[in-house]
C-alpha cells in the first residue's frame, strides 16, 4: 500500500485543502476501504459557503465528504460479512446501536450518530478511509461504485417516499428537482406512483425530470401568487395530489406543500430550508394534511441498492459531472455554481 492518502480538508468558509493525512488502521469492527468516488452533496457546498448548517459548525479542521463508495482493503479483526476486495457503498452515519431509538429501529435519529462530514466527524473524500464494517453494502458486480455514492441520495428518496406513503396509484407532486428531489421522482414510480408533477426554478432540471419519467413540470413562476401556483399544479394533475414531498427547502415550496395538497393527504418535508418559516397552518389543520418531517434514512440502502442491482431505478444519469480528488477545487465550484447544468459532481479518488 503507498503512502498517499491525498485528503480534502475544510479548514474553515472558502478554505478546502488538499494534504496528505494518515492512513488510518481499521478497529475490529472496522474495515479499510481505498476509496473510489464521492459525490459532492448541497450540504458539502454549504459548510464551504457558510462554515454551517443550523448548529453544526466548522470549528476544527473536517475532512468533507459523505456520498461515497470504496474497495474493502483491509479487515478489522471482527469482519465476517466483508473480505478484502469486496466494492462496497458506504453509508455514512454510524449510530450508537444501544439507545432507544437505535432499538426501535429509528437510528437516523439516535443523538449519537456519527455522520461523515458532519462537524466535528470527519467525511471520506480522500484516498482511505475506515468505516464500520456493517455499514458498508457489498456491491454486485454489474453495479459500479459510482452507483454505489449515488445510494447515499438515493437512499434519502427512499426514506421521503416510505414516510409519505408513496404506493401504486399515488398521484406525487415533488417540489425541487434538484439530486433529491429527481432521486423522489425515481423511487416514486418504482413504487407505482402513477401521476408525478415536479417543480423547479429551473427549466433544465425540468428537462431531466422529465426525461427521468415526471408525468409534468412546472416551471415556477415567481410572480404568481399562491392561489395561482395551486390552480396550475391541480391543472397539471386533473386532479389533487394527494402527496406532496418539497425537496426544495424554499419557503414558498414549503407553503405550496400544504396549499396544494388534497385535504386528509400528506405534505413530506425533506428541503431544508431556513430554520423558521411561516406555514398556513390552519389549512393543514382544517384539511387534515398530515405534515411529516424526513431526516436522511433509516434502513434504507438494502433497498436503494436492490433499486439500482435491478435496474428498477436508473441513477446514473444524474452525474452529469466527474473530477479527479486532485481537482476538488474545481469540482466544487462547479457544485457551487451549477455550472454547465451541474446536477451530481462525481468525485474520483482512485484515478491519479
Ligand atoms: P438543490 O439545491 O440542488 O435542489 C433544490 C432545487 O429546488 C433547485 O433545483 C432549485 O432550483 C429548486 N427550487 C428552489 N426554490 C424553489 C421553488 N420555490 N419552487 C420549486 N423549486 C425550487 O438541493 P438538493 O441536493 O436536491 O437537496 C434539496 C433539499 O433537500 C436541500 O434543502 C437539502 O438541504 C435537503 N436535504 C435534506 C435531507 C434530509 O435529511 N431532510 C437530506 C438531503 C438533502
Ligand atoms: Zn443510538
Amino acid at each position: 500500500m503507498g503512502k498517499d492518502n491525498l485528503t480534502a480538508v475544510l479548514y474553515k468558509i472558502n478554505d478546502l485543502r488538499l494534504e496528505q493525512t494518515e492512513i488510518p488502521q481499521p478497529k475490529d469492527d472496522e474495515v479499510l476501504l481505498e476509496m473510489s468516488c464521492v459525490g459532492i452533496c448541497g450540504s458539502d457546498v454549504h459548510y464551504l459557503v457558510n462554515g454551517r448548517i443550523g448548529d453544526f459548525v466548522v470549528t476544527t479542521p473536517m475532512i468533507i465528504g459523505h456520498e461515497a463508495a470504496g474497495v474493502v482493503s483491509k479487515l478489522g479483526k471482527n469482519v465476517q460479512n466483508l473480505k478484502v476486495g469486496d466494492r462496497v457503498a458506504i453509508e455514512p452515519g454510524v449510530p450508537c446501536r444501544t439507545c432507544s431509538f437505535c432499538k426501535h429501529g429509528r437510528y437516523n435519529l439516535c443523538r449519537e450518530v456519527i455522520f461523515c462530514a458532519t462537524p466535528p466527524v470527519h467525511g471520506n473524500l480522500r484516498r482511505f478511509y475506515t468505516h464500520a464494517a456493517d455499514y458498508c453494502f457489498k456491491l454486485p458486480d454489474h453495479v459500479s461504485l459510482e452507483e454505489g455514492a449515488l445510494l447515499e441520495p438515493l437512499s434519502v428518496g427512499v426514506h421521503a417516499c416510505k414516510r409519505a406513503g408513496v404506493t401504486l396509484g399515488s398521484q406525487v407532486l415533488i417540489l425541487g428537482a434538484g439530486p433529491i428531489g429527481l432521486v423522489t421522482l425515481l423511487v416514486a414510480k418504482s413504487l407505482g406512483a402513477t401521476r408525478i408533477v415536479i417543480t423547479d426554478l429551473v427549466q433544465s432540471r425540468l428537462d431531466v425530470a422529465k426525461e427521468l419519467g415526471a408525468d409534468k413540470t412546472l416551471l415556477v413562476d415567481r410572480n404568481d401568487d399562491e392561489p395561482t401556483l395551486v390552480k396550475k399544479v391541480h391543472a397539471l394533475f386533473g386532479d389533487e395530489p394527494d402527496i406532496t414531498i418539497d425537496a426544495s427547502g424554499a419557503e414558498a415550496s414549503t407553503r405550496l406543500a400544504v396549499l396544494a395538497t388534497r385535504s386528509g393527504g400528506t405534505a413530506v418535508l425533506v428541503g431544508m430550508g431556513p430554520p423558521e418559516i411561516k406555514l398556513p397552518l390552519v389549512q393543514a389543520l382544517a384539511r387534515e394534511i398530515d405534515i411529516r418531517g424526513v431526516f436522511r434514512y433509516v434502513n434504507c440502502y438494502p433497498a436503494a441498492l436492490e433499486l439500482v442491482a435491478s435496474g428498477k431505478v436508473d441513477v446514473k444519469r444524474l452525474i452529469t459531472h466527474n473530477y479527479d480528488i486532485k481537482e476538488t477545487h474545481e469540482a466544487f465550484e462547479t457544485a457551487r455554481t451549477g455550472r454547465g447544468g451541474a446536477i451530481k459532481v462525481m468525485i474520483h479518488c482512485d484515478r491519479s
